[in-house]
């Protein structure tokens, strides 16, 4: 099985607890982080539209609710991008132990999540605020 991730959703898959924007999206959302666990699945990475966005009720003409916005957070997912080889296909379980070396810090998310409405939700976050 193989999915489609956007840089920053990799944070956000970490920190997942069941929060988000519909219905649809949380459903969609909670099975995308099981699959993304299993050792058969492999992760494209991009800063575009990805699997989650797809069931996103903020998708909205193949962009993020509007122009600002969706620059907004392709920055994001290329701050993610920079650190990782966009040109492979990873091994899911290998992406996400690389993603918990590279960003092991709050100071190595700052650029990403520093203004995210979920960093009160989000685990990954929350676990590095208090490591603080
Ligand atoms: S469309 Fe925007 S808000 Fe919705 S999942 Fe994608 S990046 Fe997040």
């Amino acid at each position: 099985m193989k999915l489609n991730l956007r840089g920053h959703h990799l944070l956000c898959l970490k920190g997942f607890q069941g929060y988000g924007y519909d219905e649809d999206f949380i459903k969609n959302m909670t099975l995308i982080n099981s699959k993304r666990k299993l050792p058969q699945t492999t992760v494209s990475i991009c800063d575009c539209p990805d699997d989650i966005c797809s069931s996103c009720p903020n998708l909205i003409d193949g962009i993020c609710e509007n122009e600002i916005q969706n620059e907004r957070i392709v920055s994001m997912d290329r701050e993610v991008l920079k650190k990782l080889d966009i040109t492979k296909e990873y091994g899911s379980i290998e992406l996400f132990n690389e993603m918990d070396e590279i960003f092991a810090t709050e100071e190595s998310v700052s650029e990403i999540c520093f203004n995210c409405k979920w960093s009160e939700k989000c685990l990954f976050y929350q676990k590095l605020s208090n490591n603080r």
